[in-house]
């Protein structure tokens, strides 16, 4: 399962990257979502469309897993081959270029939150303020949750970025739970001492407002201050392979150029390690709301957002 992950997560990176050059364009080009569909679909031709099957499902992995790096251990180059057989078990080796790093990927909300307001309403202090411990999230006119959402693009997610070598760790599991408190999202990739952290959502905005948004911490002195710069870096990076890879345009209502600095965010305002919020497309606008409600295109969306992390680290 892992060599076809990264075989699927390169061939469609390079298809991308090949046919799709980066343009700051505000307008929302449907051709070019199925262009990048077509070239998925070329690169994902074959035995690779099993995989895109077993994503759409999402299965929640086994809470030790999602701690534990899931495979980041072994793979296709941890073998130890023969001495007459290693030079070409090297060769043929691929690449595992996130090989010992670790990543946070915070999946927004959670799926039970809603049944449960004494939980999730407590306050807790983010340093800047006290805000509640989490929240329900949104969802689209149709009934699509933000919770199912943000797990779902975060499974995948974190099946590519393993591929690659990494270790990831889930700040949830599932999408049949309470929180975790924002406090404790953050707490999470401190802990583990994360290269990088990412918080997935999707926007509860006006209807007749469209786009995707990146957040980065602001500095509250004596907390953000070692996080703002690298965070900012990881900010660009991500606003420049999601706009690229999905052809989603900048946030036209919230944030600058898809970018919105922030110091009430405890997801950030508690982080030690480089952090940032992505408000995938807005749930609420009928255009955005058709994307994210699509498997293929949330597929896209991971493969977007472990480019971006992958281009972070490798500069880092
Ligand atoms: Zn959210």
């Amino acid at each position: 399962m892992l060599p076809l992950s990264w075989i699927l997560g390169r061939a469609w990176r390079i298809s991308s990257l090949s046919c799709l050059p980066g343009r700051a364009s505000r307008s929302f080009p449907a051709a070019g979502h199925r262009r990048v569909r077509a070239a998925a679909a070329l690169a994902a031709a074959g035995a690779l469309a099993g995989l895109l099957a077993a994503c759409s499902g999402a299965p929640a992995p086994a809470p030790g897993g999602a701690a534990a790096g899931n495979g980041a251990a072994t793979g296709p180059s941890g073998g130890a081959g023969s001495p007459a057989s290693a030079p070409s078990a090297s060769a043929t080796a691929p690449r595992r270029p996130l090989a010992g790093k670790v990543i946070v990927v915070d999946p927004g909300h959670n799926g039970d939150n809603w049944a449960h307001p004494a939980t999730i309403n407590r306050l807790v202090n983010v340093i800047t303020e006290s805000k509640p411990c989490d929240t329900t999230g949104t969802e689209t006119d149709a009934g699509y949750t933000e919770p199912a959402f943000t797990f779902n693009v975060a499974i995948r997610l974190a099946r590519l970025l393993r591929a690659e070598g990494a270790t990831v760790i889930l700040t949830r599991t599932s999408n049949h739970g309470v929180g975790p408190c924002i406090t404790q999202r953050a707490a999470i990739g401190n802990r583990a001492h994360a290269d990088a952290a990412i918080s997935i959502h999707a926007d509860g905005g006006p209807p007749g407002g469209s786009g995707f948004d990146v957040i980065e911490p602001g500095l509250v002195p004596g907390h953000t201050d070692g996080i703002v710069a690298p965070s900012h870096r990881l900010a660009l990076d991500i606003r420049g392979a999601y706009h690229r890879i999905t052809r989603e345009p900048y946030a036209n209502y919230v944030g600058h150029n898809a970018l919105d600095v922030r110091t009430d965010l405890g997801g950030l305002n508690l982080s030690t390690v480089p952090k940032v919020f992505i408000e995938c497309g807005n749930m609420r606008n009928s255009t955005d709301a058709l994307l994210l409600t699509d498997p293929t295109w949330r597929d896209t969306a991971a493969v977007a957002i472990e480019t971006a992390i992958e281009q972070f680290l490798e500069t880092a």
